[in-house]
Formats: C-alpha cells, structure tokens, sequence
C-alpha cells in the first residue's frame, strides 16, 4: 500500500532547508516525497476512527472497541511494511525493522488512545510520523546498523482509569501489578477485566526490564501544547524537561437535603466550598506561574433539587519545579479546608498519582539539536512543557527525548487541537532524520 521509491535523498524541501530565521515563510513540503505522502494516507485512515458525530473529538479510551481499531490500524501498519510485529506482556504494541533482540535499538513512536472529546493530533499524530518517517528512510535508501523500532503505548491518556500513562509505567515498573489490579472504570470495570475483554491477557501484566534494556534511545513526536513553537515561528522544537505533574481528589461531605425547603442557614453544601475552592486554585496558580485545574467533578446525590450530600473534585496541578507545585498544592489545600470549615464540611484530600520532574537525557537532546540543527543556523528550540508522557515515564530507565510540532493555538485535549499539514510534514522529515542520525551510527 505504501510505496518505498523515489527519494533517495535530493529531497525537494528538509526540515532547517529553508533560509535562516524564514520561520513559518518556508515553502510547501511535497507531499510526493515517501514520508509526507505516506503521513497524508494514514492520517485519512486514521480520522474517522473514534470521532463523535456531534462533538466531533475523539473517543478512544483504553481497551474499548474504539481502542481495538486504533490498534488494528497499527498491527495493518506494521504488515503493510513487512515490520516484525508484537504485543507487549502489557499490551503495548510494536513494530520492528531489523532483529528485536540485537540491543541498541532506537524506539520512537507514541499513543492512539484520547482523552474524552479530545483532539485528532494529540498521541496519533505521534505515531502516524514514525510510520511515515521509517517510509521516508526507506525512500531515501539509508542503511540503518541498528534495529529500529515503533511503539505504540496502551492507555496513555488515562481517561478509563484515571491513571495516566498505564502501559509504559508497567513496563518500567512504576505501577504495580498489585496496583494495577485495583484500577476500575466509572461502570465498574476493573483494568484486568477490560484487557480480557479486548481479547488480552492481563495475568502477564508487569515490569519489562528485559524489553527496555533492548532500547538505546526512545524518541517521541508530539504536537505541541502550548505555543511556545508559534511564538518562536519553529516549526519543531526539542522537549528540554517535563513539569512535576500530580492528580488530586478533593471530597466536600456535606448535608442532603431538599433544596425547595430547607433554609439557607441550616444548609452544610459541600457545593460551596468546592466552589471557592476552585477560585483559589486558580489564584494560587497564577501566583506561582503554574497550573491547577478542577475538571472532573462527581455529586451527589447530583439532584436539581438535591442539596449535594458529596462534591468530589479532581485537582490536577503542574509547576516548573518541585517546591512551586508544592505551595501551589497546599495553597489550594489550606484554602479548601478554611472554606470547607466555614461551611461545617468535611474534607479529604488525596494525592491519587504524582510524576516528580522528567529532565530529558541531556546528551540525547544535544545530539537531536545537533542532527535538526545541520546545515542551517536556524536554532532549534528547546522547549519545557506542563503535560506528561510516556517519554517521561520511561525516561527514568533509558535516555528519551521528545520533538514538538507547531499548534499554532496551543489548544490540546479538545477538537480544536491543531497542527498544519505542512508542519506535520516537517515533523516527520525531522524525526526521519533524527531517526537516521541515531541509527546510523
Ligand atoms: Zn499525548
């Protein structure tokens, strides 16, 4: 399906080609060229899968009939190259161009599951580049020494389970299988159960250090959220660390009571303090040039004419460094336990999952900007970002690095998530070559 001719290296347009500072002046990359026209037909492929009628964003949770088509497009991907394929003992799946057990192997790739209503690009656009990239290489005739290999991380968004990044952190062994286990969905459904469902076997569950130890260096494409590349006029930019990150769970117990009848005096509403709550997150925030946000929430009894017995609040916070996120947090805390007591509400607090900061491996990240950076002065900008990732998780274990590509709004998790195709493109000439670089070698 997919043709691996022409190229051969005197391609018309390459990432860094145009002339320096031209920014986003520079000049249409051919779609004839392997890797672009192969990214062109997969992501047509790809766009109806998951995406609501109405809201038009993305479904693709975790072990779901949704999920299992992402992941049949993959498995078709792999075939269609004659790429060795494989799933995981957690159900992470790969495609591989040379021999899986040679070691020193350079890993890119990414997710296909969403967030609820989320956009086409985050975690696809990701994986559809390494397909085209490894096209691209092909096209351009390169001889790689060392095994290459694309992947394809379940559950990263954690939108089913409320746990973020659920296949990579097993395979690094930041997540228990004990832990693992006790994960359920809002109907019930516990983790384990799902992946049988979905036709998988979850009593192989578990860390995979022998896999990891196979892998020299992991790189992940990823659309940019935020606009530090619009800003800058780049239109890919190198990952330099990731945010602390956690989740919390906030419960404001309260009184049920009728709504029509009861006074406002007599009333404890937990609603209140939640409430306030959520305004001194966003005070907090801004104090320390971090971000908290409350965008779950779960009532009830969740009447109309209910008093709510329960608010419960997800809190999800990030800072540039350790001690930010901590007074952030416990700003946030000790305002909500103030407004909580004025209103005779009880409060618990519970940290539900935490990622302390990820400084990508410095000598990887250097070597990308140096590989991105040749022949151009154009300075490739090295960008810090407030969302997590697999490339963090397993950065911990084995050296990670992460190339952005340009959203011009910087508006990720919703349909209106966006990256130009011509940027697209040259996401995929720059992972292309970054792949050679490191492959090569
Ligand atoms: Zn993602």
């Amino acid at each position: 399906m997919t043709q691996y001719s022409g190229g051969h290296g005197n391609s018309p347009v390459r990432t860094g080609d145009s002339s320096p500072g031209a920014g986003s002046a520079v000049p249409t990359f051919a779609r004839s060229q392997p890797g672009g026209a192969s990214f062109h037909e997969m992501w047509r492929e790809l766009l109806p899968i998951g995406r609501h009628p109405a809201s038009h964003g993305y479904r693709r949770f975790a072990w779901t009939g949704v999920d299992l088509d992402c992941r049949a497009w993959f498995k078709d991907q792999a075939e269609a190259r004659g790429l060795t394929y494989e799933v995981d003992r957690n159900g992470n799946q790969w495609a591989w161009l040379g021999d899986p057990a040679a070691g020193d192997a350079v890993v890119t790739g990414s997710h296909l599951d969403s967030v609820p209503d989320g956009g086409a690009f985050d975690g696809p656009l990701g994986v559809v580049s390494s397909f085209a990239a490894l096209d691209e290489l092909r096209g351009r005739g390169v001889e790689l020494a060392k095994p290459l290999a694309i992947v394809n991380f379940g559950d990263e968004e954690g939108a089913r389970f409320g746990l973020a990044c659920v296949g990579s952190r097993l395979t690094a062994g930041q997540l228990t299988v004990e832990n693992a286990h006790r994960l359920t969905d809002g109907d019930g459904v516990s983790l384990p159960r799902a992946m049988e469902a979905a036709g998988y076997d979850p009593e192989t569950i578990g860390a995979d250090p022998e896999r990891l130890a196979r892998i020299g260096a992991f790189v992940e494409l990823h659309v940019e959220q935020g606009r530090a590349l619009d800003l800058s006029g780049d239109r890919v930019g190198i990952a330099s660390a990731i945010w602390p990150h956690g989740r919390w769970r906030f419960d404001f117990r309260g009184e049920a009571n009728h709504a029509g009848t009861t006074r406002l005096v007599d009333r404890r509403d937990p609603m209140l303090s939640y409430a306030e709550t959520v305004l001194a997150a966003r005070r907090e925030a801004e104090l320390a040039g971090a971000v908290a946000t409350f965008g779950k929430i779960a009532v009830e009894p969740n009447g109309v004419n209910a008093i709510p017995s329960l608010v419960r609040g997800w809190l999800d916070s990030r800072a540039e460094d350790q001690a930010s996120l901590d007074r952030v947090v416990g700003g946030i805390e000790k305002a909500a336990r103030e407004y909580a007591a004025a209103h005779g509400i009880d409060l618990d607090v519970v940290r539900e999952s935490f990622t302390p900061v990820v400084e990508f491996d410095h000598a990887l990240r250097d070597e990308l900007g140096r590989i991105l950076g040749k022949d151009t002065d154009i300075t490739v900008p090295v960008l810090g970002t407030g969302a997590g990732h697999d490339a963090g998780i397993l950065s911990g274990t084995i050296p990670t690095a992460m190339l952005f590509v340009r959203n011009p709004t910087g508006v990720s998790h919703s349909p209106a998530e966006f990256a130009a195709e011509d940027d697209c493109v040259a996401g995929v000439l720059a992972l292309a070559d970054v792949l050679e670089g490191l492959a090569r070698r």
